[in-house]
């Protein structure tokens, strides 16, 4: 138990063992481990949550991973990696189903506003679309009439992550719309969506009423950042309807 500088008595989260029970490759440079719990586990989370692993080997190296499931999925944790830096490496490269991690149980306030007369327009780049996919997840399992919209800025079209799955959750969740800007791709290639950087011109469209509209970013800061510039200087919204989260 640790005593904080106010007196209160603090009780670390536990750290849990949990084996991979799956192993996804979404593209070739990411993937999705599902996580079992083990017997008796039973925490209660909220969608838009991270956990925190690391390897039994390697206690002092932990990092924080978005969950890509919701919290309507029980019995299993999934997170979604890209293959960066050692650990993302390790996950990608050598994690097999069979392994396993510790874990430290969700955290965090990138939590979706799920009101009926809600419309979240989540602003992802690369890997930064994971925390999305249990949004999207959760709200059309629950056939919930928020609206959800993801903008999602990728190099190519070979960079899109869960690209038939949200195209799949689109056409069966009337209130959520899926769409792709490509950064990188040749002026040759057949691509006939949007492509460039996400811009203001673009996220303003998708604005129907602005009090009631929350804004979400997600992933390295750069690109949180220059949402954040986007939402709050170029289309002058309040600070308090952007919720981001920055992975440094
Ligand atoms: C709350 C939270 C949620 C996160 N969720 C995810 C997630 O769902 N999926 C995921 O892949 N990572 C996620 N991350 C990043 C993750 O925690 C690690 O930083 C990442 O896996 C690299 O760790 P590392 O130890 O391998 O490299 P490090 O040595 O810690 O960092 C390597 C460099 O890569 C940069 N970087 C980290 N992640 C990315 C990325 N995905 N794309 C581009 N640059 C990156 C860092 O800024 C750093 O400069 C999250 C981070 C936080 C704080």
């Amino acid at each position: 138990m640790l005593i904080c500088a106010n007196g209160r008595k603090h009780m670390p989260k536990p750290i849990v063992p949990m084996t991979v029970e799956a192993a996804t490759m979404e593209l070739p440079d990411t993937k999705t481990l599902r996580l079992k719990w083990p017997d008796g586990y039973a925490v209660e989370f909220k969608t838009g949550q991270f956990i925190t692993v690391h390897f039994p080997d390697a206690p002092a190296y932990k990092r924080a991973y978005s969950l890509s499931s919701c919290a309507l999925d029980r019995g299993f944790y999934e997170i979604t990696i890209k293959r960066e830096g050692k650990m993302g490496t390790r996950l990608v490269d050598w994690t097999q189903p069979g392994d396993q991690l510790m874990v430290i149980p969700p955290a965090g306030r990138f939590l979706p506003v799920f009101e009926p007369n809600k419309h979240l327009i989540c602003i992802a780049g690369g890997s930064g679309v994971t925390p999305f996919r249990g949004f999207v997840r959760e709200a059309t399992r629950r056939r919930l009439k928020t609206r959800i919209t993801v903008l999602y800025s990728v190099r190519t079209t070979n960079d899109i992550i869960f690209n038939a799955e949200f195209r799949a959750l689109a056409q069966e969740n009337r209130n959520f719309s899926f769409y792709v800007t490509c950064t990188r791709l040749s002026a040759q290639d057949p691509w006939s969506g949007r492509r460039g950087r996400i811009d203001g011109a673009w996220v303003r469209e998708q604005i129907q009423d602005l009090p009631n509209t929350v804004f979400y970013a997600c992933g390295p800061n750069p690109l949180v950042e220059a949402a954040e510039h986007l939402v709050w200087q170029d289309l002058a919204v309040p600070r308090e309807q952007m919720k981001t989260e920055k992975w440094g």
